[in-house]
């Protein structure tokens, strides 16, 4: 999985600033920066609706937690925040995204398949996926306020708390390795920015310029959330327009232990040095054998100030819940009422599986035991926990 060795440092971002000047002229639109992320688009970036009621809204799960699925040894997320809608989406957008997460959760079985660990199986579905440029994270990463790319990402163990993780890095090619690497070959559960990047690449992962995260549909998100953030807008619409599209994975192997990663590029049109929750353990990412594997997606301050998988397991470790509740009271009841929507994959050491978002859409898809894989990506797919 590991390539070539290529330790030198690669200059900052210097294709940015041509772009950025010519964006500019042509839109007069760059002196809006706003004080927070300000675009959200579709799960590759497309323009989105409002989210406005979104817990009411078609696939917000709602009433009592039920499991999704059980018998399930991987899973993964390809982000919650503004649905897919089937009248909108065609058979071949339905496909890609199918195909993507479906690929992904292959990537980890094949790991798990060969008796490969549960780190390393979720390391392989988080690497797919970042190599997809459809999801917001590795290619296809969303931009920052200042047309960059600025990527997060981590890994825990849940046989003995073991965590890495990388925050702001811009020159590699899957984040998720260089988490790996971190919490296997340092010391240190998390790096960040140009000592994370330098890290990755004196030890042999492929290091790449920033242009090679870009994609059409981030740019245009970018120019969207510019265009909008001329105009005041409340924090909660700001909130609403945030890009999701975030990944990361769960697993158990046939040791039973437990692993969980999480990868993205962010918020489309964060400031420049925004950490969100992703590479956070405790907030995007846990492990824990006794009670979950987790990877979260959504508004990373929201995340971040509620603590959010660290309180999955928290419940069912003090409080006696099963996953599925667990989950469920942490997505649904206590992150909105901190002011932010998402989901989360969450999976426990016996293979109950469940995937509750507060946000419209969340992305996911896991395999059970007899090998079947399973694709949600419509809210019709992902019903009410009821
Ligand atoms: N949680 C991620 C962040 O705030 C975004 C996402 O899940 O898409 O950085």
């Amino acid at each position: 999985m590991r390539t070539r060795p290529r330790p030198r440092r690669l200059a900052s971002r210097p294709w940015t600033l041509p772009v950025l000047a010519a964006a500019a002229v042509a839109a007069g639109l760059l002196t809006a920066v706003p004080h927070g992320p300000a675009a959200r688009g579709g799960p590759d970036g497309a323009a989105a609706d409002g989210a406005a009621g979104r817990l009411a809204a078609a696939g917000a799960p709602q009433g009592k937690a039920r499991p999704d699925a059980r018998g399930v040894v991987l899973a993964v997320h390809g982000g919650a925040g503004t649905a897919l809608r089937r009248d909108e989406t065609s058979p071949e957008r339905e496909k890609a995204y199918r195909d993507g997460l479906a690929d992904a959760v292959r990537a980890g079985k094949k790991v798990l398949d060969r008796g490969g660990d549960s780190v390393s199986a979720v390391e392989a579905a988080v690497r797919s996926l970042e190599d997809n440029p459809l999801f917001n994270a590795g290619k296809g990463a969303v931009f920052t306020a200042d047309a960059g790319h600025e990527l997060d990402a981590s890994v825990m163990r849940g046989s003995d708390l073991a965590a890495g993780a990388v925050a702001g890095v811009r020159h590699v090619r899957n984040p998720v390795s260089a988490a790996r690497l971190v919490m296997e070959k340092t010391p240190h559960v998390l790096l960040s920015g140009e000592g994370a990047d330098d890290f990755a690449a004196a030890h042999g992962l492929e290091p790449v310029t920033q242009d090679y995260y870009w994609t059409q549909a981030r740019w245009d998100a970018l120019m969207a959330a510019k265009k909008k953030s001329g105009g005041a807008r409340s924090a909660a619409t700001l909130a609403d327009e945030q890009a999701k599209g975030t990944v990361g994975a769960v697993a158990r192997d046939e040791k039973r232990d437990l692993a969980a990663a999480t990868s993205t590029g962010g918020l489309t049109n964060k400031l420049s040095g925004r950490v969100g929750d992703s590479p956070v353990v405790g907030a995007g990412t846990y492990a824990k054998n006794s009670t979950v594997a987790a990877s979260a997606t959504g508004d990373g301050e929201v995340f971040l100030r509620g603590a959010a998988t660290a309180t999955i397991s928290n419940l069912m470790e003090f409080g006696g819940k099963d996953v599925a509740s667990a989950a469920y009271e942490v997505l649904v009841e206590r992150l909105p009422k901190l002011g932010g929507d998402g989901g989360v994959i969450a999976l426990d050491r016996k293979g109950t599986f469940d995937a509750p978002h507060s946000s419209e859409g969340m992305l996911h898809a896991y395999l059970t035991e007899d090998g079947t894989i399973v694709t949600k990506i419509f809210p019709d797919e992902t019903p009410p926990n009821t």
